[in-house]
Order: structure tokens, then sequence, then C-alpha cells
């Protein structure tokens, strides 16, 4: 049995995964500086408290930090200001939407069977902002555990075993 329904996964066996909510911001942007505008991740720990990542949509750019483990607390009061001062494109946020990273204590996806179940379950789940890109390698990976195929990489950091204190049955 594969299993990758992100945080819900541990509805049904306990694993530390946790939600981390993030909060995207739209400002509206003109087709010209559209087309100007790059895809964006600025790193600047000296001014900001995490990460960011921009990308310019149809009619608005989308942005947001990048948050693992705890928000810090000037972040949203900071976002606003970022359109002036990373991107100069005279606009301001009109629209906001937010959803969630699946996140695991030590930052990394669970990966892999589980021994205690005689590795007869595997698990996908807990890729924060990064499960898109490596669905297919993921995916891949997966299948090969069930088929019990020779897999010559060593995956055992994302294990689900790391967690075994945690792991059992969830009630
Ligand atoms: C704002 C934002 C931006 C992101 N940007 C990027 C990006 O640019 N690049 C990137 O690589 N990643 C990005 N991500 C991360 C990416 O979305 C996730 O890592 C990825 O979707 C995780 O895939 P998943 O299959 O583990 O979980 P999900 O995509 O959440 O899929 C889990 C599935 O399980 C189903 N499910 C849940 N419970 C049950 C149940 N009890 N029974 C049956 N089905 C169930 C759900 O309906 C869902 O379909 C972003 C995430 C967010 C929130």
């Amino acid at each position: 049995m594969i299993l990758t329904a992100s945080s819900s996964t541990k509805d049904l066996l306990t694993l530390p995964l946790h939600h981390v909510p993030q909060t995207l911001l739209f400002a509206p942007i003109k087709p010209e500086q559209r087309k100007k505008m790059p895809i964006l991740i600025i790193h600047d720990d000296n001014h900001l408290p995490h990460s960011i990542y921009a990308i310019p949509e149809q009619e608005n750019l989308k942005y947001a930090f990048h948050v693992l483990g705890e928000g810090k607390p000037e972040t949203y009061s900071l976002a606003p200001k970022i359109v002036d001062q990373y991107f100069n494109i005279q606009s301001k946020v009109e629209l906001t939407s937010s959803c969630f990273y699946t996140t695991t204590p030590d930052k990394a996806p669970i990966i892999g069977p589980v021994k205690a179940f005689g590795n007869r379950v595997i698990i996908g789940a807990g890729f924060q902002g990064n499960g898109f890109k490596m669905s297919l390698g993921v995916g891949d990976l997966l299948a090969s555990f069930a088929l019990e195929e020779k897999i010559q990489e060593d995956y055992s950091r994302f294990s689900p075993d790391r967690f075994s204190k945690e792991l059992s049955l969830a009630k």
C-alpha cells in the first residue's frame, strides 16, 4: 500500500507531519512589466525574515515568503513593502490567498517503506514547498519500493523509520 495523502497520512499512521501556513500575495502588473519580469527567488538574510519567490502571472505578480518552521512575526507586516523595495513595479497587494506546506521536524520528506509494517506500507509525504518539481522522480521511487526493485541510491535519510519512536497506527 502506498500512502501519499500529505498531512492526512498521519490520520492512519502517527508521523510528525505538520502544517505550516503560507500566504500568497498578488499585486497587479501591466503587460509590459510582466514581459520584463523573470521568476525570482530572493535570499537576503540581512533584511528579510524568510526568502521570497515571485512569479509574474497574467495580470498579477504573485509572491510569497518561503516559510518553513515558525513564521517570524515581522514577515507579513513586511510583505506589502516588498513590492516597492525589491520589484519596483509601483503596485500594491490587492489580493491574498493561503495554503499549507506539509513539513517534518528535519525538513526532509518521508519517502519509503515502514519496517514496523513489514515494508508493506510505503509513504510519500512531507514535501514542503518542493513537491511538484520532484513528483516524477518520487513517483518512480515509490513504485520501485512497492515492486521491491533493487534501488542503487541510498534514500535512508528519507526513510519513515527515522521516526520509528513516533510511528504506530493512529487511533
Ligand atoms: C503556495 C504553495 C506554492 C508551492 N509552490 C511549489 C513550487 O513552485 N514547486 C514545487 O515543487 N512545489 C511547490 N509547492 C509544494 C507542492 O504543492 C507540494 O509539495 C506537493 O503538492 C505535495 O504533494 P503531495 O502529493 O505530498 O500532497 P498533495 O498535493 O496535498 O496531495 C495529497 C492528496 O491526497 C488526498 N487525500 C488527503 N487525504 C486523503 C484521504 N483520507 N483519502 C484519500 N485521499 C486523500 C488529497 O485530496 C490530495 O489530492 C507549493 C506549495 C504551496 C502551498
